[in-house]
């Protein structure tokens, strides 16, 4: 959870997930949609989808979570680093887990400054392991984890508080003034995107249906659901296109536009209401979604088929207990506390037919 995002965004989700699964078995056991609906929001759900997979692993195999490096690394989603921090923290064992905090404390004290990033995350590797104690009783997983510490907490990669530093006496960047040049924050370029996202409900009451696209398991945004959407600029062709299809914008509902972050963009998502004319809501309805959804390049038919979302009509009354990606979380809010409070759609056949 802590691996993009920060701490204070991830408490009440750490304490959420340990109500709802509070060990090995609970976890092991649960749907994998009820494991995904706990990390919605957090994004990397793929990091889900693995913790999933090793807690069953684990189950199966030994019953308890192993402490052997060897047992750790063969369990799906565990890397060298996971594997020697399970076996710091939770087994007082000599583990090295560096991870960037480690190693920008040891590239700054050591004066590390003419390397790339990977180079020097090799390097601190190598250092740590030469150095940290093998002998258990010099508690080397102290070291461990007052390294990550320092790095996460006084060592920044911006603003480090040199003066509160243990280490400053020693410590190369400081006493050349090195410091902002080692490590500094990685420049993130973050695109902008707009999106037009048509929601589009059949009309019916309770048994109102929406028109969702589902991401397979094994995709970026595997178990997700998000409706469906097309570039900005493509809304008035689209909307030209699905009044010859049946499909009606709600004209007095209208939504705000919506901003959600992701690690390299920023979309902005331009939700409006439609209303479909259709009697018997459920499938047939990919040759729908087909056609109004397919209308630009960048929403042709991807090319590794597999990985496409599947398009279906689901009813209303299922969208909570479904996970949706963070963006579309915020417009399912909107939908289910503003519009869906009782009120029946009226269509608006204001677009030219
Ligand atoms: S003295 Fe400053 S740069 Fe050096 S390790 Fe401490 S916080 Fe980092």
């Amino acid at each position: 959870m802590l691996q993009q995002t920060r701490a204070e965004v991830v408490i009440p989700y750490f304490l959420r997930w340990m109500a709802l699964f509070p060990d090995l078995q609970s976890l092991a056991q649960a749907s994998e949609a009820r494991v995904m609906k706990a990390w919605e929001g957090l994004g990397y759900y793929s990091r889900t989808r693995r913790l999933h997979q090793g807690a069953r692993f684990i189950l199966d195999r030994w019953g308890a979570v192993p402490r052997e490096e060897k047992d750790l690394l063969s369990i799906p989603g565990i890397g060298p680093y996971t594997a020697a921090a399970i076996r710091s923290f939770a087994f007082q064992e000599r583990g090295v887990a560096v991870d960037g905090n480690v190693a920008r404390v040891v590239a700054r004290c050591l004066g590390w400054k003419e390397q790339s990033r990977a180079e020097i995350h090799k390097r601190a590797y190598s250092y740590i392991d030469e150095h940290l104690p093998r002998d258990a009783s010099q508690h080397p997983w102290e070291l461990v984890e007052a390294s990550i510490e320092l790095g996460a907490c006084i060592c920044k990669p911006k603003g480090a508080l040199c003066e509160q530093c243990p280490l400053r006496e020693v410590c190369v960047a400081f006493r050349t003034q090195q410091v902002e040049n080692i490590l500094p924050p990685k420049k993130n370029q973050i695109q902008p995107v707009d999106r037009f996202v048509p929601l589009l409900v059949s009309q019916g009451g309770e048994q109102e249906h929406v028109l969702l696209f589902h991401h397979p398991p094994w995709s970026l945004m595997g178990g997700l659901y998000e409706f469906p959407s097309i570039p900005l600029a493509e809304r008035s062709q689209w909307e030209k296109l699905a009044s010859t299809r049946g499909v009606y914008p709600v004209s007095e509902v209208s939504f705000a536009p919506i901003t959600h972050c992701y690690t390299r963009f920023r979309a902005t998502l331009h939700a409006a209401l439609f209303t479909v004319e259709q009697t018997r809501p459920v499938p047939p309805s990919i040759s729908l979604g087909e056609v109004l959804f397919n209308s630009s390049g960048e929403d042709k038919p991807r090319k590794r088929l597999a990985s496409r979302p599947s398009l279906a009509w689901h009813r209303r009354s299922q969208l909570a207990d479904y996970s949706f990606s963070s963006g579309h979380r915020k417009i399912l809010f909107l939908l289910r506390s503003k519009i869906w409070t009782g009120m029946r759609f009226k269509a608006s056949h204001a677009v030219s037919k």
